[in-house]
């Protein structure tokens, strides 16, 4: 397992359960890649050590994580048209809510996955439509300052990095501004706490058997 691809990025808790009856994972294992498994000290963005080729895909299936069990992307749920399963897409979508606000997280399996498919951006906007649409990658996954991209429902793209949020309308660049102190406040008590459950990963990560690795 790579030291260098912790990420914080979990397998959400809030997904709605429901599965569209006609639906199932089929040859899809991409979020047992891209997403953060914390009871296996997994991190996000490197793929599961029980990952198998083949159905089921899991090596563990009967006994996995409870959050695996209950994980249903976005397209399971029937929230996306059945072309759009995230294998095919290049990303994982899911969405979320915090802090009262709900948008749509969208996890590429690589960077740039949302610029080469044409399908990714349709959806993207669909969303944005009406919501919020939140797109990070599994670059820089030691970093839990990692850049962010945010589209927004009125046509504005912001890109945060660091305590900078550079603002683009109509594609150009408009702003560029630093977080206002509370937001700067909030987000370092955020990246303590990120890198407490990072360094716990690695922990739980490097305290699992050897004869379990991949
Ligand atoms: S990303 Fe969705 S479709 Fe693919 S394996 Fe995970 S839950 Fe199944
Ligand atoms: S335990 Fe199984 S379902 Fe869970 S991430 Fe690993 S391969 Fe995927």
């Amino acid at each position: 397992m790579s030291e260098g691809r912790f990420r914080a990025v979990r397998r959400p808790r809030d997904a709605a359960p429901d599965v569209v009856p006609e639906r199932a994972c089929g040859a899809c294992t991409l979020c047992c890649t891209v997403l953060r498994v914390d009871e296996l000290g997994k991190p996000g963005g490197v793929p599961c050590r029980h990952l198998r080729a083949g159905a089921p895909g899991c090596g563990i299936h009967a006994t996995r994580p409870t959050i695996c069990r209950r994980y249903r992307c976005l397209w399971l749920q029937g929230g996306l048209e059945e072309e759009d399963r995230p294998d095919r897409l290049g990303a994982v979508l899911d969405l979320l809510t915090e802090a009262g606000t709900t948008h749509l997280a969208v996890r590429e399996a690589e960077p740039g996955a949302l610029e080469r498919s044409p399908r990714l951006r349709a959806v993207a906007e669909r969303y944005r439509a009406f919501l919020p649409v939140r797109i990070t990658d599994t670059r820089d996954v030691m970093d839990p300052d990692a850049p962010v991209r945010l589209l927004l429902p009125d046509g504005e793209e912001q890109r945060v990095e660091g305590e900078w949020v550079s603002v683009f309308r109509e594609g150009r660049l408009a702003e560029r501004r630093r977080l206002s102190a509370p937001q700067r406040l909030a987000r370092r008590a955020l990246l303590r706490f990120r890198r407490w459950r990072v360094a716990r990963a690695r922990r739980r990560a490097a305290q699992e058997p050897a004869a379990s690795a991949r």
